[in-house]
């Protein structure tokens, strides 16, 4: 497993953990596969509910009412998950960190990938380009994807191209409605 510099697929991962939540034990493996880790976990008894509360846990990330608040929650959440770095090397990735100590069951290590590389990504693309989509934010709309800012300008607002359309056609409606 690999936290690049910007943390940015630990932080998609999360995302897509919470976007679309997985069946099984199984479906969350195949999804760190997609995401680019390589490792395989120590089985635990539970470890889909606790891998569960883990993404849950992040989303207070997501939903911290301003930057002050959201770097409170990361520490908290990196004290408990994370540890000092070291280097490894496993499954012919190369020498890389990990954040984190040796146990490998996916609750605790997933907790360690999301903190430590939700700050790295915060930190060095800024500490807005996390949240969720705009299209949610009017009453009645169903969406409640979480967006992780990754675009050059930094101005994602909504998850998908249909909640931008839907957001859009919303605001014709409201100005047809003024005249
Ligand atoms: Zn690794
Ligand atoms: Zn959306």
């Amino acid at each position: 497993m690999q936290l690049n510099p910007y943390g940015e697929y630990a932080v998609l991962l999360a995302a897509s953990l919470a976007n679309d939540p997985p069946a099984d034990r199984a479906e969350i493996i195949a999804r760190t596969r997609t995401f680019g880790m390589t490792m395989s976990f120590v089985p635990e008894p539970g470890d889909h509910a606790l891998v569960t509360a883990a993404v849950n846990d992040w989303l207070t990330v997501v939903d911290a009412a301003d930057p002050q608040r959201r770097a409170e929650i990361l520490n908290t959440q990196m004290a408990a998950a994370a540890a000092y770095p070291r280097l490894t090397d496993h499954d012919d990735e190369g020498w890389h960190l990990h954040y984190r100590d040796q146990n490998q069951t996916l609750a605790h290590v997933l907790r360690a990938v999301f903190s430590v590389g939700t700050a790295l990504h915060l930190t060095t693309r800024g500490m807005q380009r996390l949240g969720r989509c705009a299209a949610g934010f009017t009453a009645g709309d169903p969406c409640r994807n979480v967006i992780v800012d990754v675009t050059r300008n930094g101005r994602q607002r909504y998850c998908s191209v249909r909640c931008a359309n839907r957001a859009a056609v919303r605001r014709h409606r409201a100005r047809r409605h003024q005249k």
